[in-house]
């Protein structure tokens, strides 16, 4: 099989998810474009954006799933959820009831997909110091106790972006490989 190695690809699809407004398209255009969008609405979202990664000398490609604002309705199909195998669970730091909102949005997921999908607990917006509603201690407790990594983010100032999506993308590869 020695000969397969080199050729072989990797892609992984993984679903972004969390409240309206979080920043999930912000930070998918951070990571995959650089760009970020001050005023953003739910029309700058694309249905998915492939990223290449190199990852233990292998190159792999994340196909990362924006919703187009559907969230709002909490409309999001399963077809969005289909073929996961890792999943950004986004809230903002500075509301505290889109962190109240991750349960749900944690079942939704284990509904919709496989039980195993690696998943990420995301504080976004850590930028925004001054109007922070939840504390780093209480989304740690949160991941932990529900058995998920966990990081803080800012899209505006870029911090942490790249290694969250890096940390789902390697812990896939791990089990993956
Ligand atoms: P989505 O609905 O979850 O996709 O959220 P968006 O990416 O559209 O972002 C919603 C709003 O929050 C926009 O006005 C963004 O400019 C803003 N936003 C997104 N990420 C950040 C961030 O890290 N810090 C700050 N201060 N604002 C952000
Ligand atoms: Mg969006």
């Amino acid at each position: 099989q020695s000969g397969e190695e080199q050729t072989q690809d990797y892609l992984f699809k993984i679903v972004l998810i969390g409240d309206s407004a979080v920043g999930k398209s912000n930070l998918l255009a951070r990571f995959a474009r650089d760009e970020f969008y001050p005023n953003s609405k739910s029309t700058i979202g694309v249905e998915f954006q492939t990223q290449k990664m190199e990852i233990n000398g292998k190159e792999v490609k994340a196909q990362i799933w924006d919703t187009a604002g559907q969230e709002r309705f909490r409309a999001v199909t399963s077809a969005y959820y289909r073929g996961a195998v890792g999943a950004l669970l986004v809230y903002d730091i500075s509301r505290r009831q889109t962190f109240d909102s991750i349960g749900r949005w944690l079942n939704e997921l284990q509904t919709h997909s496989d039980m195993n999908v690696v998943t990420i607990l995301v504080g976004n917006k850590s930028d925004l110091k001054d109007a922070r509603e939840v504390t780093t201690a209480e989304g740690k407790s949160l991941a932990e106790a529900q058995g998920l990594f966990f990081i803080e983010t800012s899209a505006l100032d870029s911090s942490n972006v790249t290694a969250a999506f890096q940390t789902v993308v390697r812990e896939i590869f791990n089990i993956l490989s």
